[in-house]
């Protein structure tokens, strides 16, 4: 029986994860659940999966979450605030963290969790954005293992498999991405918050939904890919197929390519991680080749989509400038749900942004969290004074 720490349970990729783990009741359990705010769908949770302990992020709700697991009768233990996240996920009872908590929050348990040398199964992808050549070195000084759940570093872990040291010195990786909702849309500046956190395939939190339709998702994905697998990005190629089937492909030195296919459904590819090396079912419909009908690919236009082409950049220019960029991103991103900035001005907070970037590298996971910090009230006050225009 494997414990887990499901961080971000409330979440998508979390309700996802905890339909899996009831699969195989007999091989998970639920040590503890984190949420950042929704104390009743926490209680919820902590009850139907009768974790140990239950976190809130949000320090001040912290009676309000002992109270109702009080009101169900439960004896999960109720924590509250960052720390206590951090504690649950590198906890020595935990063999499993699930990192799926969004944004640049996660990045303090992503690292406890690898410092503590565990599997983790990393949805989290603004963690290995942020903490780049570091959070990888930290993984291996601590002998943990780190398992991508998003599907394009799933399909890609797949396709790796087995590889030697020789195969992997001529690999590219070939990110797909489906081309999110504008993808044949020639104007975006009227784009609504309702248009831009609806997707045409896949089912995920607001954050992700709208990074998918700027293309940052495909943009902090590419920097996610350069760090999981070592690969430079001048071997990191994205195509868009907009039916999201084949959720990425590695080719080869002798120009051989593997793809990795299957439904766009999140459960694959945490069943995957949470069974690794065996396979779990998640319960998913398989696909159906008479009914997939054709596989399409296109080149993404950078123009429209200037965001994937800024993580690049960012790569390029080393030192802060992924994590300003992301921090940029999830600042302008935030500002355009709430009605404060147009669709097409986050694009423009990030290129801005991307200039005051530190050129030096951070040293420890202190000064990740600094920069981080740093980038996020620089872009708020440039928010602030922009007008869009
Ligand atoms: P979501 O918004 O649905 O859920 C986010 C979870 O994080 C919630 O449980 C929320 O309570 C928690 N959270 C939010 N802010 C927090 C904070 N400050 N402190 C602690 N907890 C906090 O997001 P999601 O779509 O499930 O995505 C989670 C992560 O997985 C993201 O990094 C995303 O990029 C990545 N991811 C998601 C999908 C998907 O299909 N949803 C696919 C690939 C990767
Ligand atoms: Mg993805």
């Amino acid at each position: 029986m494997k414990k887990v720490s499901l961080l971000g349970a409330t979440g998508s990729i979390g309700t996802s994860t905890l339909d899996v783990i009831a699969h195989y009741p007999e091989q998970f359990s639920l040590y503890a659940v984190t949420a950042y705010s929704n104390v009743q769908k926490l209680a919820e949770i902590a009850q139907r999966t009768n974790a140990e302990v239950a976190v809130i992020g949000d320090k001040s709700l912290y009676s309000e979450l002992k109270e109702a697991l009080k009101d169900r009768g439960l004896q999960t233990k109720a924590e509250a605030g960052e720390k206590a996240i951090v504690e649950v996920a590198k906890a020595q009872e935990v063999d499993v963290t699930v990192g799926a908590i969004v944004g640049a929050a996660g990045i303090a348990s992503t690292f406890a969790a690898a410092q503590a040398g565990k599997r983790m199964l990393l949805a989290n992808k603004e963690s290995v954005v942020c903490g780049g050549q570091l959070l990888m070195d930290t993984v291996k000084k601590y002998q943990a293992e780190l398992l991508p759940v998003d599907s394009e570093h799933n399909a890609v872990f797949q396709c790796l498999h087995g590889a030697s040291e020789e195969m992997r010195l001529h690999h590219r990786i070939i990110l797909t991405c489906s081309g999110g909702p504008f993808r044949l849309r020639a104007d975006l500046s009227g784009v609504t918050v309702e248009e831009a956190t609806h997707h045409p395939n896949w089912s995920m939190g607001k954050k992700i939904t709208v990074d998918s339709a700027t293309l940052m998702n495909k943009g902090l994905e590419v920097i996610e890919a350069r760090w999981l697998f070592d690969t430079p990005a001048d071997r990191i190629d994205v195509v868009v197929h907009p039916q999201s089937i084949i959720h990425s492909m590695v080719q080869y030195g002798d120009g051989v390519v593997l793809a990795q296919m299957g439904a766009p459904d999140m459960r694959n590819t945490i069943a995957y991680c949470l069974g690794y090396p065996e396979r779990l079912n998640a319960g998913v419909k398989p696909l159906d080749f008479s009914k997939v009908g054709q596989l399409t690919f296109e080149a993404p236009d950078l123009k429209r989509f200037p965001q994937l082409g800024y993580a690049y950049e960012a790569l390029k220019m080393g030192g802060c400038g992924c994590i300003m960029l992301n921090a940029a991103n999830e600042i302008a991103v935030e500002a355009f749900i709430a009605g404060r900035i147009h669709f097409i001005d986050i694009a423009k907070v990030c290129e801005v942004m991307m200039n005051s970037a530190s050129s030096i590298a951070p040293k420890n996971l202190e000064e990740v969290l600094e920069e981080d910090r740093r980038s996020r009230i620089l872009t708020k006050e440039f928010i602030n004074g922009f007008s869009g225009e």
